[in-house]
């Protein structure tokens, strides 16, 4: 499927996929029935467009819990919280996401050092393992921007248990080619797979099982021969211990009543899911892809995420009739704003992640000095303190959350 980095092909993917959101979504969702030209027909492909912000989260709720009512949609609406879990538990844990770094980078170092892993790194990454599930998969990824969910988790435990390779070099190469690349999904899921994020809990990939589950696929099911089978999980010496949540309050038009620019980022490109309570009199996009990795970002990853960005300001400024500039990196905000005599600015929540670290540095001072509005959505504000751990804790409270937000039928 061509990945159309605009609000209205978000919009227009999930009208079509809608009528499968229901049951149908709940006993086909785990086929991986390859890459299809209208997109694939069990699984909504809506992930880029979320993690763009092109489409909220609530707005797919909504129109999923329409169409099917909550028993029917109930598999289709706790896929969408495992998303929002994941933002929260990393946000709460965020020296995951530092140390994923500094590993992956001492990962890259240690290629260079060793003709044997850089060898073996290559082969993996250009699907040369001679593994031909594996293989297929690795050409897909970077030739189509995305793998279904079942792909993932198969393809990150032979990258991990069968070719012993560091796993964080394969979360980078995800990031770097993923359409829908989102450092908390991807970083949890790996770490998942790994044995980490449910400590001593890994998932080991079967060759029947990938069978079974690609028998709908073009060519026929896909053959992993000499998995791993008795693998152990990894270990970290590591703690990763919470911190307290420091959520923004709810904005009112009141903090937004003097002049002020909007910032849209990778993971907020669109006004629309923002629910800005007044009109900015600059929009502003800095859309940063290259942040993802050390190494290239793929063309697909990178042409959907400035994409998206250039959609969202074009949106943004025809809605609020104001101006749109881009900030591109390296070059000073705060001279931007001077420039557009703005002092304040309103920011999409940064969540832990690549967007964050590009973009931090030149916000904190207008943070310190109180020129910063943070707006975060109700249903992150509900969920992410019930990310502490398992998944279990928010699956339990997911109708409670979705009444406090007034989304479904109780609304
Ligand atoms: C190793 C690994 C890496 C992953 N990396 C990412 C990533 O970088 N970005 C990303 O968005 N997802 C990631 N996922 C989660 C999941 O695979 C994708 O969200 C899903 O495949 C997207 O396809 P879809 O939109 O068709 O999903 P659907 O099945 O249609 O689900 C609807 C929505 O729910 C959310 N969702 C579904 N499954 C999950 C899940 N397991 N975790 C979190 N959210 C989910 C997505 O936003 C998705 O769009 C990863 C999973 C694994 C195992």
């Amino acid at each position: 499927m061509n990945f159309v980095p605009t609000r209205e092909a978000g919009l227009a993917r999930l009208a079509a996929f809608l009528p499968a959101a229901g049951r149908r979504y709940a006993e086909t969702r785990n086929a991986d029935d390859g890459p299809a030209d209208g997109g694939r027909s069990n699984v909504s492909m809506l992930s880029p467009w979320l993690h763009a912000g092109l489409v909220g989260e609530r707005e797919v709720l909504e129109a999923v819990l329409a169409a099917h009512g909550p028993r029917a949609a109930e598999k289709f609406v706790a896929e969408v919280f495992w998303r929002i879990y994941f933002k929260g538990y990393l946000e709460q844990r965020p020296t995951i996401w530092d140390d994923y770094r500094s590993g992956r980078d001492r990962a890259f170092a240690a290629l260079e050092n060793s003709a044997g892993l850089r060898s073996a790194h290559a082969q993996a990454i250009e699907g040369r393992t001679g593994i031909a599930a594996f293989d297929i998969w690795a050409r897909e990824l970077v030739e189509t921007g995305y793998l279904h969910n079942h792909a993932r988790m198969w393809f990150a435990s032979i990258w991990i248990f069968t070719l012993k390779l560091d796993w964080r070099l394969g979360a980078d190469f995800f990031l770097r080619h993923l359409v829908d690349a989102d450092a908390a999904a991807n970083t949890l899921s790996w770490r998942w797979v790994a044995g980490l994020h449910t400590r001593g809990k890994h998932y080991l990939a079967r060759a029947d099982n990938i069978a079974r589950y690609t028998a709908g696929r073009a060519q026929g099911p896909l053959l992993a021969e000499g998995l791993a089978e008795d693998a152990q999980p990894l270990a970290e010496p590591e703690d990763h211990p919470r911190r307290k949540l420091d959520l923004p309050p709810p904005v009112k038009a009141s903090d937004l009543a003097a002049p002020f620019a909007l910032l849209l980022h990778d993971e907020a490109a669109h006004h629309a899911p923002l629910a800005l309570p007044a009109a900015p009199a600059l929009v502003i996009g800095a859309a940063r892809p290259a942040a993802r990795s050390p190494g290239e970002t793929g063309a697909l990853a990178r042409g959907f995420a400035q994409g998206a960005l250039a959609n969202g300001m074009a949106g943004a400024a025809a809605a609020f009739g104001c101006p749109a500039t881009e900030w591109r990196a390296g070059e000073p905000l705060a001279a931007l704003l001077a420039r557009a005599g703005i002092a304040r600015l309103a920011v999409p929540y940064l969540p832990t992640g690549w967007t964050r670290d590009a973009l931090w540095p030149e916000l904190a001072p207008l943070a310190a000095g109180g020129r910063l509005v943070t707006l975060l959505g109700d249903l992150e504000r509900a969920t992410w303190p019930l990310a502490k751990a398992g998944f279990f804790g928010v699956a339990k409270a997911i109708d409670g959350v979705l009444a406090e937000c007034g989304i479904g039928p109780g609304a």
